[in-house]
């Protein structure tokens, strides 16, 4: 059992009217004892969303795996603890479907973050074919294999299981399902770092929402969630934060 994390993931969803929902769930992340809550906003609100966070940990949604250069329109590790971020989401399925990021793409990020400072959540997940196929825990543990970082402490590392089949669709993985992967990551986890793997935490993503979260909390190895859609406004996400608060 370990102290749950909610991670909201704004996406290219934010703009500076919106900080009030930030400065509204940093307030309700203070109140709720015993889970850890982040929020990735656009990189543009990363520095206004820290003033505003009264403590609450702010993150980005992708960073370059170089340290400086000729990348246009990327942004490197030093820039995100320059604006004072303390996470980054790497291979989140959007960017490895839009922007072709491969395993090897999303481990080199992971490991510039975390030479950085910064915490990574590695995001891994199964397509609606793999599923169909029976081919998901192998997907999924073949993903890890690529992406995870060479090497990582508990604290620093996260891994966010996410089916692609349920990320903004409204169909939540049913807790089996859950089940049966998050299983499968930690066998992966404990077969890589050992005892360290034991005491990575794992969240879940896709379509969570204040009505089925405590039922996801309540799967055996789900140490918190991953949440897009619903960690937009503090009325939507400050629920989902109470249920993993337990
Ligand atoms: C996500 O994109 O990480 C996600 C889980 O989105 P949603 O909660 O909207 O399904």
């Amino acid at each position: 059992m370990h102290r749950k994390l909610v991670v909201g993931n704004w996406k290219m969803n934010g703009n500076l009217h919106q900080l009030g929902e930030i400065a509204a769930i940093a307030k309700a992340a203070r109140k709720a004892a015993g889970v850890d809550v982040a929020l990735c906003p656009p990189f543009t609100l990363i520095a206004p969303a820290v003033a505003r966070s009264n403590g609450l940990a702010i993150g980005a949604q992708d960073v370059h795996a170089a340290e400086e250069g000729a990348h246009t329109g990327s942004v490197s590790a030093a820039m995100l603890k320059e604006a004072h971020a303390r996470l980054v989401i790497v291979g989140h399925s959007e960017r490895r479907a839009e922007n072709h990021e491969t395993d090897a793409d999303v481990r080199a990020k992971a490991d510039t973050a975390l030479r950085h400072g910064l915490q990574a959540i590695v995001c891994v997940g199964e397509s609606e074919t793999d599923r169909a196929a029976r081919d998901h825990v192998a997907v999924v543990t073949g993903q890890l294999k690529g992406s995870l970082p060479e090497d990582a402490h508990e604290g620093e590392l996260v891994v966010a299981y996410e089916p692609i089949w349920a990320i903004g669709t409204g169909n939540v993985a049913t807790p089996d399902d859950v089940a049966e992967m998050h299983a499968a990551i930690r066998a992966a986890l404990v077969e890589r770092f050992g005892e360290r793997g034991g005491r990575i935490r794992i969240l879940y993503g896709g379509s969570v929402k204040a009505d089925n979260a405590a039922a996801i909390f309540a799967v055996e190895d789900v140490d918190g969630a991953l949440v897009g859609g619903a960690s937009l406004t503090a009325a939507q996400f400050v629920p989902i934060i109470q249920a993993a608060a337990g």
